[in-house]
């Protein structure tokens, strides 16, 4: 029986096969909103949709079907020039000269433009990247809206955040971001850049380009000044083009280590300021006084939340070695619950893997946990045909040693290790070379503060996994990278104090 768009429970006939592990299966509900996803999108440069100079574009795939979505203008060198020319115009002769209460009104606008139309943007987001709707729908979305409200309360009030200096903007930013959170790594970036008196240049990543461009119609709706925000899609070289721009004050990245050094390579000695935001492998650490069944949804929501697409995600499991059998047991019972499927639909917990590329890197790494002689745990559900698909997992019998407890997998992969004494989960949650990340679970006030202070970690969540604020700092340690984003700290990378 199929009843569109209401959440029915139909319990299956004895000859009805079950799709495995389920005794209970729930009408298809699917986002149904007509959405409107152009045929072709162009790049937005001083305010207006233009072609690419090379005149190319490049298909942007349906993750979820492994068919082309639309085609995205393929920006290069040339793009980069004269987007960095207009952010310079608008900064000397608009943004920087404007009272800094009129450019926060224009980031309240644009706020209150994303809220009603927040709905269209997350199908879009969900059919471009692959994520469930209930997350674009219920977390980026909502988040995306209250960056631009935070950052616009910011705009006039920038001497109170630094009191006894002066707050100046640094000029034109470059901004690069990833897939992951698309709509949202775009709010992070150019919201408190603006209000801190910067105009932007960003460079989406290829295969999450749509929403961004979205994002450009709201801003020309919303009359923001034109240059003030540059939007320049393409793949690897067109951020490179942005990075090395001798035209830019200030480059803020955010996406994988490896290109992130390089960015850092290109940029030593250039004045230019930078921050990085780069990959994790936060360990989920489980006490054996903690709340277990709080406990494992927590770790579920860490690892499988947005396919495990989150540079913060609990990807690490550290167990009290005598609570192991125990959270493994409820692990197992409870991924078989998890739906993998269409994004679009609002029971789907776990949508589809962003893209091929993504799929395979995750699959080499499931089968090097296997080389190596952990031993893996998958649901047994059945996946959709068609498009990029990975059932949730996990790994027990895992040693540091494993590339799956050292290398970011960002897939919904978990690796499963143990711990006996308080000093040993701090020193195997440390054992990585990233650092932007980790949980605490126990039943302890004074444990949660002792063990965060030895954290070398960005950010620290307690009885809880992955909880996003605009007011709240965001950013890592070591090889996750430097330079925060969120709350106060994120206006800093955006001025120069006089
Ligand atoms: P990626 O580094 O491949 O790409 C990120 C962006 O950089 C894309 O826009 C890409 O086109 C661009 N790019 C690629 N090569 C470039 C170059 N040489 N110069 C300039 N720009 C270049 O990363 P990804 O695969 O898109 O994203 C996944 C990574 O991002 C993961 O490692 C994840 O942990 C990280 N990430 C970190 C955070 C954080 O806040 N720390 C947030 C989200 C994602």
């Amino acid at each position: 029986m199929e009843v569109h768009g209401i959440l029915l429970m139909i319990a299956k006939d004895d000859n009805t096969p079950l799709s495995p592990g389920s005794t209970w299966d729930y009408a298809p509900a699917p986002e149904t909103m007509p959405v409107n996803l152009r045929k072709q999108y162009e790049l937005f440069i001083n305010g207006q949709f233009v072609a690419p100079a090379s005149g190319k574009y490049f298909a942007s795939i349906n993750p979820a079907t492994g068919k082309k979505l639309t085609r995205i203008a393929h920006g290069t060198e040339a793009d980069i020039n004269a987007a960095v020319k207009s952010a310079r115009r608008a900064y000397e002769k608009v943004w920087k000269p404007m009272p800094p209460s009129e450019r926060g009104k224009y980031l309240f606008r644009i706020a209150r433009m994303i809220q009603e139309k927040s709905r269209e943007l997350a199908i879009l987001e969900s059919m471009d990247g692959g994520k469930p709707i209930r997350e674009s729908r219920d977390f980026d979305l909502p988040l995306v809206a209250a960056h631009f409200f935070y950052y616009a309360g910011w705009a006039d009030k920038l001497s109170y955040a630094f009191p006894g200096r002066n707050p100046v903007p640094l000029g034109v930013a470059g901004q690069i971001i990833p897939w992951n959170f698309p709509l949202l790594m775009a709010a992070w970036k150019i919201a408190s850049a603006l209000a801190c008196g910067n105009t932007v240049v960003l460079k989406p990543a290829e295969t999450t380009s749509v929403t961004a461009m979205h994002l450009a119609e709201i801003f020309q709706e919303a009359g923001l000044p034109p240059g003030v925000v540059n939007i320049v899609t393409g793949p690897g070289e067109t951020g490179a083009a942005l990075a090395g721009h001798r035209g830019i004050d200030k480059i803020a990245f955010t996406g994988s280590t490896g290109v992130g050094k390089g960015i850092a390579r290109q940029l030593a000695g250039t004045g230019k300021k930078l921050t990085l935001e780069l990959g994790g492998k936060a360990a989920n650490i489980v006490f054996d006084d903690a709340p277990i069944e709080q406990a494992v949804e927590g770790v579920i929501k860490g690892i499988y939340f947005n396919q495990g697409h989150v540079c913060c995600a609990g990807s690490r499991l550290l167990l009290q070695e005598s609570i192991h059998d125990e959270v493994v047991s409820r692990l197992k019972r409870r991924i078989e619950t998890l739906r993998v499927g269409d994004p679009l639909d609002k029971n789907t917990d776990i949508g589809a893997i962003n893209s091929r590329e993504q799929l395979g890197r995750i699959t080499e790494l499931i089968g090097s946990g296997i080389e190596e002689g952990a031993e893996l745990h998958q649901s047994r559900c059945a996946l959709p045909e068609g498009g990029y698909w990975c059932r949730p997992s996990f790994f027990t019998g895992v040693t540091s040693s494993h590339r799956i407890a050292r290398e970011e997998i960002f897939g919904p992969v978990l690796s499963i290790m143990t711990f006996r004494t308080p000093a040993e989960a701090v020193e195997r949650a440390n054992n990585t070379c990233y650092g932007l990340s980790a949980g605490i679970w126990t039943d302890k006030g004074s444990k949660i503060f002792k063990i965060a202070s030895q954290l070398k970690a960005g950010v620290i969540w307690a009885n809880t996994f992955n909880q996003f604020d605009p007011t709240s700092p965001f950013g890592g340690y070591k090889e996750s990278g430097f330079g925060r984003e969120g709350g106060l700290h994120g206006l800093m990378p955006y001025v120069s104090l006089e």
